[in-house]
């Protein structure tokens, strides 16, 4: 049952387990060959892969396999859980009352996500409002602002104004009402010192519940340094994982998972608000195999 999760490229690898009938140490190098081929091909940090390898390469030539158990399924089982062990399972995320922070650079997906969210817990029978926080780019607050408007949903902003945290501090007092409380910030083109402070002052006043980073689906080895930077400023909760609906297989963010010692809340599957959804280890180990 596994098996039907994982993706076409490793379930042509364990081909090879079939043919042997046993597990020696060339057939499962060159399994696990197959199976670095796959994770680096969908951006997974190298080191990880590397550090993965060895362990499934360990764990597959001295663990007995479990009576009732094919060599295969045994391997399957070690690739499986050793995945696991990075990935985690999805971010714990309440329905109750609670403050979220959006972390992440530009274009990330972080407004699409501040919208998405809170239509997520409006779906859920929660009053989310969203507060616009992002002073750095240029229409953010449009963009925002119109989302939540069709969404319905309480938006607060002020347009023009650079001051971020005066916006979060005056935001949460206008809000105050409501259940679920978005906070979108800026990002920049890159990790600037700048920014990172502002996530500092920012995090200060909203006092978040939640601090979710925002990484493209597409990101590779540089979400390992995102993640780390955000992490030690800030700290991060969890990852929403954007635009998963096109060819990216979001391997950068098993670095940033790793890195952060978080896990994944939420993926992003589309443009409109509607396409978020609860993060599948399954289903994205599946993924980053196929
Ligand atoms: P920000 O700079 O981080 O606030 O990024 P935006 O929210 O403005 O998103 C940047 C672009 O990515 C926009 O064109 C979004 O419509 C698009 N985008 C965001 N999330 C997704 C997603 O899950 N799927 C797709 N296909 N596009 C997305």
């Amino acid at each position: 049952m596994v098996m039907d999760k994982l993706g076409n490229s490793l379930q042509d690898a364990l081909k090879k387990l079939v043919k042997s009938g046993r597990i020696d140490e060339r057939t499962v190098n060159e399994v696990v060959k197959d199976i670095q081929r796959a994770l680096l091909q969908s951006d997974v940090n190298v080191k990880l892969v590397m550090e993965m390898s060895k362990h499934i390469k360990e764990r597959a030539l001295k663990e007995e396999v479990p009576s009732g158990m094919s060599p295969r399924e045994h391997v399957i089982r070690i690739v499986y859980q050793e995945l696991i062990n990075i990935i985690g399972e999805s971010t714990d995320v309440p329905l109750k009352p609670q403050t979220i922070m959006m972390i992440g650079l530009q274009g990330s997906g972080k407004t699409t996500t501040s919208a998405k969210l809170a239509r997520y817990f409006q779906r859920k029978g929660l009053k989310p409002a969203v507060i616009c926080a992002d002073t750095f780019r240029p229409g953010a607050y449009q963009q925002l602002k119109t989302l939540c408007d069709k969404l319905n949903v309480a938006f607060y902003g002020e347009e023009g104004n650079p001051d971020a945290v005066g916006i979060v501090e005056r935001g949460l007092k206008e809000v105050q009402k409501y259940d679920v409380i978005v906070v979108d910030t800026a990002g920049r083109h890159s990790l600037e010192s700048d920014l990172i402070v502002e996530m500092e002052n920012i995090h200060a006043v909203a006092k978040p519940d939640y601090k979710l980073l925002v990484l493209d689906g597409a990101i590779g080895q540089q979400a390992s340094e995102q993640a780390r930077a955000f992490n030690e400023s800030v700290g991060i909760s969890g990852v929403v994982i954007t635009k998963l609906d096109g060819t990216a297989k979001g391997g950068g963010a098993l670095s940033a998972v790793s890195e952060t010692n978080s896990s994944i809340a939420f993926i992003g599957v589309g443009e409109t608000p509607n396409d978020l959804e609860r993060f599948e280890p399954d289903r994205f180990i599946s993924r980053l195999l196929g």
